[in-house]
């Protein structure tokens, strides 16, 4: 074993030896994967080997396209075969809800190259004749599915990093890590310390183990799981034979289960409701190559529904029952990348679908180590992307509540109540009592909408439109009408001082730091030009700025932050968290409301708008901003939590004169649309270049030189390609909730957005007939693929929903830029629940475009 690498991988799963695999092709071959006992110790070798293409997240999506096309690769240079069986798939949908959650990944995949198709039960059943078909009312075919060999693919990813000249130790654990100085560590194992510049979390079953090695509580939990394997049916080697085809893979919705063949007989697995952690607070070291005792009562429930969707398993004898444990994230998508506060240390860990997403999940850390960006948008498994707030207990119970519903839809304004409320600021029980339906922020509770007096505070859950669409709009109206408050509680919120803060500030931001008192909007770009925060930031004397951003985004930019920070201690940087709360008011009369609680003028003149001033509103000391989210005339307050009821009782009591009301995050984002502002995460992502994301007035290339600036000078030069723009959409009773596909009725090519990659199995049709390309449109209800005559796909929605002052369905997208700019360009459409709605770009924000109103 060599007492020095570059990086040691821990774990030697599928992830791990992926890890490996990726970082040695990515030229590192210094490096060493360490594993406790043999390859495949943990969870990848009793998995039932099933992948697939889908995720609710696009971006990963992409991510595990790429894991089932390496594949070949692998097999190619390692010599082991995976044992690939790529039979294709479908998900069966048994209410129309669930018809239009399919309806919705079918439509994500036309831009995203993938040949998906909406099929009718009859056609799926021609491809799993197992299933009564009359429990379903339709279905989505996926070609590219399968299933393989969990330990065959284990073991090439880890003979193809061996070729290229990669270190595998094998019984031999890691027992502790300790940093040096240098931020270096020491990996002390079983067979003694080796040196290593970056270490990697792949540790599976134990990742948390590790984790807590170096005093991090990864939010990482493992399940029980089970699936049971039938004997030989006469029914599978019939169907083999008769059609030379093995049968396909279904999910069914309902009974959250999967099923597919397996050799000559049936493999059915289960996300039973009354699911049970493994080991929720230690995992045991000596737990290896066995299996947990199976408890088919617990599964009970779903086999029921199962035998009944497919009565041609009920007769199989069950041959063998696997239970075996693997981990979850809360949300169910992987812990990858840098761990925030430490240095060199990463995570590619709780990846529940190793086989799906292993290789993606391998390629985009090794970019990240090797080149210092991960190389495409993986917010979606970013191990920033959960706070503070997901310790153990919450973990506990927000995995258990993923799970047992990991197949159930996600309805776009359902908030799910596991683990709440977690945090809460002091207006939480006035909240309540004002009827507000709550919502969690980042494991925030945040007002969502208030319910008229006397209605339950609750929403229906729905694709269309709901129970909030007219207190929402009575929200809307009053506020820009008269004025509103909203507490805000759920903005990231950062100081930074020093008297290195503005120069640290300007090289990390593309606009101007402002002037004392004065307030700028900025965004911040990577190395690579592309967009990586949006904030809004004040100066509040000569060495300290007051920051504002997206409260999802705090570990991620606090990770950048930190990276950048000058060694020489000249800047300090404060994350508030919840220890600085606020509040927003907004509308015509608010300023007069905002008179009557302080002591000093704030007249147009005297406090100007993106002006920035510390001064006390109703007896509370407070930093107060010139500026809202709404576009209209409006403040937001910022106070210590202790002050927060003192100050909304000031605001109710003064607004009572003015025909106050209390507003929620709904109508603040309703009210943004008509404004054309974009929001972080849905809008600016780090997949898009600041003059693609339409944010060029904040990018000052002349200012300084500042991360990124020679990138957005080239994209500034050579014009972006995509462009952000804002639609107006002839919508019936639902709106856009992101992810729609764009299409446009052209008469040139301005740019293809995505191809299908052409890489899945083929599907047959109820006579045995091969279905194949457009042919397979045929005769099914949706258009199907990114062309259709003169419309073509051109691109994909971010955000919408209703404008409800200026009464419009809205959205937010990106297209091609020449297209965008092209007056004359044609037609838009925008595919609502497989329904394409007439859309038409909107330059001008609906409401007040001048911004007179905001600047009076
Ligand atoms: C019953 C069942 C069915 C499944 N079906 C599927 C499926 O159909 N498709 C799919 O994609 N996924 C499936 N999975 C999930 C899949 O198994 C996991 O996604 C995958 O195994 C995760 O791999 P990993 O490398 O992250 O972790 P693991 O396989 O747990 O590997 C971690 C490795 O790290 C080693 N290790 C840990 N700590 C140390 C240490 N301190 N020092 C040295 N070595 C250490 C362990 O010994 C182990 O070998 C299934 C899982 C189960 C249980």
């Amino acid at each position: 074993m060599k007492s020095h690498v570059k990086a040691v991988v821990i774990g030697g799963g599928v992830v791990g030896c992926s890890v490996l695999y990726h970082l040695a092709k990515a030229g590192w071959t210094d490096i060493m994967l360490i594993e406790r006992s043999e390859l495949t110790s943990g969870s990848s070798w009793h998995a039932a080997g099933g992948f697939h293409t889908l995720n609710g997240d696009p971006n990963v999506a992409k991510l595990q396209a790429y894991t089932v096309q390496l594949y070949k690769e692998i097999e190619e240079i390692s010599g082991q075969s995976c044992s690939l069986h790529l039979t294709g798939g479908v998900m069966m949908a048994d209410t129309p809800e669930r018809m239009d959650f399919l309806r919705l990944a079918h439509a994500k995949g036309r831009y995203l190259g993938m040949d998906t198709e909406l099929i009718t039960p009859s056609e799926a059943k021609a491809m799993f004749p197992l299933m009564d078909e009359t429990n379903f009312v339709g279905a989505m075919w996926d070609p590219v599915e399968g299933h393989l060999d969990p330990s065959g693919t284990t073991i090439a990813y880890s003979k193809a990093a061996k070729k290229l000249g990669a270190e595998i130790v094998l019984r031999n654990r890691v027992v502790d890590l300790t940093q040096q100085p240098d931020g270096t560590w020491n990996v002390v194992t079983e067979q003694g310390t080796v040196h290593a510049e970056h270490v990697v979390n792949c540790g599976g079953l134990w990742a948390r183990e590790i984790g807590r090695m170096v005093g991090v509580e990864l939010p990482v939990l493992a399940m029980e799981h089970m699936y049971l394997l039938t004997e030989p049916m006469p029914e599978v080697e019939e169907f083999n034979k008769s059609t030379g085809r093995e049968m396909i893979g279904v999910l069914d919705f309902k009974g959250e289960i999967y099923t597919r063949q397996e050799r000559n007989g049936i493999l059915l697995g289960t996300y039973e409701k009354a699911c049970k952690p493994w080991s929720p607070v230690n995992t045991p070291w000596d737990f290896g190559h066995e299996l947990l005792p199976p408890d088919l009562d617990r599964i009970a429930p779903s086999l029921e529904i199962g035998f009944k969707h497919f009565p041609g398993i009920e007769k199989a004898g069950i041959k063998q029952i696997i239970n075996g444990p693997f981990t979850f994230a809360l949300d169910g998508n992987p812990l990858v990348g840098p761990v925030q506060g430490l240095t060199n240390f990463w995570c590619a860990c709780a990846v529940m679908a190793g086989f799906s997403q292993g290789g993606g999940v391998g390629l985009a850390l090794s970019n990240w180590m090797v080149h210092g960006d991960p190389g495409f948008d993986v917010w979606g498994m970013d191990v920033a992307r959960f706070g503070e707030w997901a310790g153990l207990r919450y973990t506990n119970a927000k995995v258990r509540e993923n799970y047992s519903r990991r197949f159930s839809i996600r309805f776009p304004n359902e908030e799910l109540p596991a683990a709440r409320p977690a945090q809460t600021t002091p207006l939480y029980d006035t909240m309540l009592a004002n009827n507000a339906v709550m919502g969690d922020s980042w494991g925030l509770e945040t007002p969502l909408w208030f319910a008229p007096k006397g209605k339950e505070p609750k929403d229906i859950v729905s694709f269309h439109r709901s129970n909030d669409f007219g207190p929402i709009g009575e929200e809307v109206r009053a506020t820009r009408e008269r004025v509103g408050v909203t507490e805000i509680a759920n903005f990231a919120k950062y100081e930074v001082s020093g008297p290195g803060a503005e120069e640290f500030l300007n090289r990390l931001m593309t606009n101007r730091m402002p002037k004392t008192g004065r307030i700028v909007l900025t965004p911040m770009i990577n190395e690579f030009g592309k967009l990586i925060g949006d904030f809004t930031i004040a100066k509040a004397s000569e060495d300290r700025f007051m920051i504002w951003g997206s409260s999802a985004a705090q570990k991620y930019h606090m990770r950048w932050f930190e990276k950048h920070l000058p060694k020489d201690g000249s800047v300090r940087i404060h994350r508030f968290d919840q220890t600085l709360v606020g509040l927003s008011i907004a509308g015509p009369r608010s300023r007069d409301l905002l008179q009557k609680l302080v002591d000093v003028d704030i007249s147009t003149k005297a406090f100007r708008f993106m002006d920035f001033r510390e001064m006390a509103v109703g007896g509370a000391p407070c930093l107060v901003n010139r500026i809202t989210y709404t576009g209209d005339l409006g403040y937001e307050i910022w106070m210590a939590p202790a002050y927060q009821r003192l100050v909304y009782k000031a605001i109710k009591d003064a607004g009572e004169e003015f025909g106050l009301v209390d507003f929620g995050m709904r109508a603040l984002l309703s009210m943004r649309l008509e404004k054309n502002f974009p929001t972080w995460f849905r809008e600016l992502r780090p997949i898009y270049g600041p003059f693609e994301g339409s944010m060029d007035r904040f990018i000052k290339l002349e200012k300084n030189d500042f991360i990124g600036r020679e990138a957005a000078a080239k994209e500034q030069a050579e014009g972006p390609k995509l462009r952000r723009v804002s639609f107006i959409v002839d919508a019936a009773d639902a709106d856009v909730m992101g992810d729609e596909p764009i299409w446009a009725k052209v008469s040139k090519d301005y740019g293809s957005v995505e191809k299908p990659h052409g890489y899945g199995a083929p599907r047959f049709d109820t006579s045995g007939k091969e279905v194949r390309g457009s042919k397979a449109a045929e005769g099914a209800s949706a258009v199907r693929g990114i062309v259709d005559g003169e419309w073509r796909v051109v691109g994909w929605v971010t955000s919408g929903g209703y404008a409800h002052y200026v009464q419009k369905s809205m959205a937010q997208g990106y297209v091609p830029a020449a297209l965008a700019e092209d007056e004359s360009a044609g037609l838009f459409e925008i595919e609502i629940l497989g329904h394409r709605r007439p859309a038409r770009i909107n330059i001008e924000a609906p409401f007040d475009p001048s911004g007179e109103k905001m600047r009076t």
